[in-house]
């Protein structure tokens, strides 16, 4: 079966078709999946242009009934979407599957918000005026995604556009369609008017780049590496086009002497290989205190020689593959500069060419680096796989500077049972998110979403605070 784009209400075959391969087993393709052409890109456009002046009417009552259903079903086929999500991206089938319910869980929120829209109403300075403060639809929204969440991340640009009266343009990442494509499926059977949302599979060079300089697309969304969203963001600046970028991290999480081991080396571990380590919130640095250090090391370095690496939908798998060949080679080449700066491979960072059952697939042993310095490269660029080093610190002042000593600012973590440390460290920890005695990675969905630094440019994602990039704000005076 070919997956074709979805346009103007109608689905249509690509310019051509990519097969989309299951990095567990790359002998099984989950199915091939239309490239839309640029000339593809400009119709969707030209679609959501011509249907978003009755959207941006339609009532609150419209946009809850379409989210709300398209998050009935979402959540109702969760174990099946699930599936596919592990088998085209290679997180393990339970990660999969809260992947899918957390985007039924947001297209839930955000129908909940079609009907909130909030305003202000206030006396104007001047006798006899009122002022109201309104807000209203952006335009045509260009939504472009990274392939870590390939169901998670475009629902939470998705279902806020559309809660908030905008028309979409979807592209998702060329590497994981199959989820994406599952959810236009779902949306174009939710009751939305032809056009309002539109699927533009393909490359980003190809297809990103006419919605990132269409004038028609009003507002772009993105979320991705920081070479991408560099190229967004000046695209977008030299047409005067709003746009949001969340992009990597190096995200560090820091242990203190005082901290319980247990909770510090789940919480390390969790956000360090869990999902293979591809989460733009997961902690790749590790700043621990003297006092604890060594009983730290040894005890992740024991935990992760027990983590089973094997095709992500079988049961008991706790690290599935890395989601293809080019990003093993990004991995393989990381663990190797780290060996040679100097730092010491404590446990995993070997490739292992095939799983339990002999399928070929990419998949790599989780990689502990100790001993390491601020300067090396394991500490200031993004691996993107499972592969933690360890910092070394003297006290709580020093993790601190360390854990901020990063162009990044997404998310930080402490571990700790000190009140007036985790206090000062909410307060004093240079990211958007910060986590005492939790996992880095792993968030609400009805909470704001973001970083600060090099992570994110833009108002934040999600919950109440999408309404800042999804909306534009309206000052009406009238005389009574
Ligand atoms: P990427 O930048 O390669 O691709 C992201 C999207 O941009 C894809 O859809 C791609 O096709 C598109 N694209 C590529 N070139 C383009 C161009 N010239 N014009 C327009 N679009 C273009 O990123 P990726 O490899 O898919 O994702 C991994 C990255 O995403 C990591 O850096 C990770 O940290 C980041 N990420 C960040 C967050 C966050 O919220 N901060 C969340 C998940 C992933």
């Amino acid at each position: 079966m070919t997956h074709d784009l979805y346009i103007g209400g109608a689905w249509v075959p690509g310019r051509e078709t990519r097969p989309n391969i299951n990095p567990s087993d790359t002998r099984d393709s989950v199915g091939d999946y239309a490239q839309a052409s640029a000339a593809q890109a400009r119709e969707a456009i030209a679609a959501a242009e011509a249907a978003f002046p009755a959207w941006s009417l339609s009532t609150p009552q419209q946009r809850f009934d379409v989210l709300d259903a398209v998050g009935t079903e979402l959540l109702a086929r969760k174990a099946e979407l699930g599936d596919l999500l592990a088998r085209e991206e290679g997180k393990t089938l339970p990660e999969a599957i809260g992947e899918v319910a957390r985007a039924g869980a947001i297209f839930k929120f955000f129908a909940g918000e079609a009907l909130r829209p909030g305003g202000e109403l206030m006396p104007s300075v001047r006798p006899g005026v009122g002022v109201e403060i309104t807000r209203e639809p952006v335009g045509v929204v260009g939504l472009i995604t990274p392939w870590n969440f390939p169901i998670a991340i475009p629902a939470w640009k998705i279902a806020p556009a559309l809660a908030h009266g905008n028309a979409v343009v979807f592209k998702p990442a060329d590497l994981v369609p199959g989820s994406a494509w599952a959810l236009a499926d779902i949306l174009s059977r939710s009751g939305l008017p032809a056009g309002v949302f539109n699927l533009v599979m393909g490359r980003g060079s190809e297809v990103g780049a006419v919605l990132l300089e269409d004038p028609r697309v009003t507002a772009i969304s993105f979320t991705g590496s920081v070479a991408t969203g560099q190229r967004v963001a000046q695209a977008c600046v030299a047409r005067m086009a709003k746009f949001q970028l969340e992009m990597g991290g190096k995200n560090p999480f820091v242990v203190l002497d005082d901290a319980d081991l247990d909770v510090a080396v789940n919480a390390a571990v969790n956000s360090g290989f869990f999902s293979t380590g591809q989460r733009c919130t997961a902690s790749s640095r590790v700043i621990v205190t003297e006092g604890i250090h060594d009983r730290f090391v040894a005890a992740v370095a024991a935990r992760i020689q027990t983590l089973k690496v094997d095709d992500a939908r079988k049961p008991g798998t706790d690290i599935g593959p890395v989601v293809d060949e080019k990003q093993l080679a990004q991995d393989l080449e990381y663990i190797g500069i780290g060996q040679q700066e100097g730092a010491r491979l404590v446990a995993g960072g070997q490739a292992i060419a095939t799983n339990a059952d002999g399928a070929p697939g990419f998949y790599l042993q989780p990689a502990l680096f100790a001993e390491t310095t601020p300067g090396m490269r394991i500490n200031t660029e993004e691996i993107f796989g499972p592969v933690v080093s360890v910092l070394r610190a003297k006290n709580y002042e020093e993790a601190l500077a360390l854990a901020n000593d990063t162009p990044f600012g997404l998310a930080s973590g402490i571990a700790t049972t000190s009140l007036k440390h985790a206090t000062h460290f909410k307060r004093h920890a240079q990211a958007g998110m910060v986590m005492v005695n939790l996992p880095t990675a792993g968030v609400d969905y009805h909470v704001p979403f973001g970083g600060r630094k090099g992570s994110s440019y833009g108002p934040r994602e999600q919950g109440r605070y999408a309404a800042e990039f999804f909306t534009t704000v309206k000052t009406a005076y009238t005389q009574a």
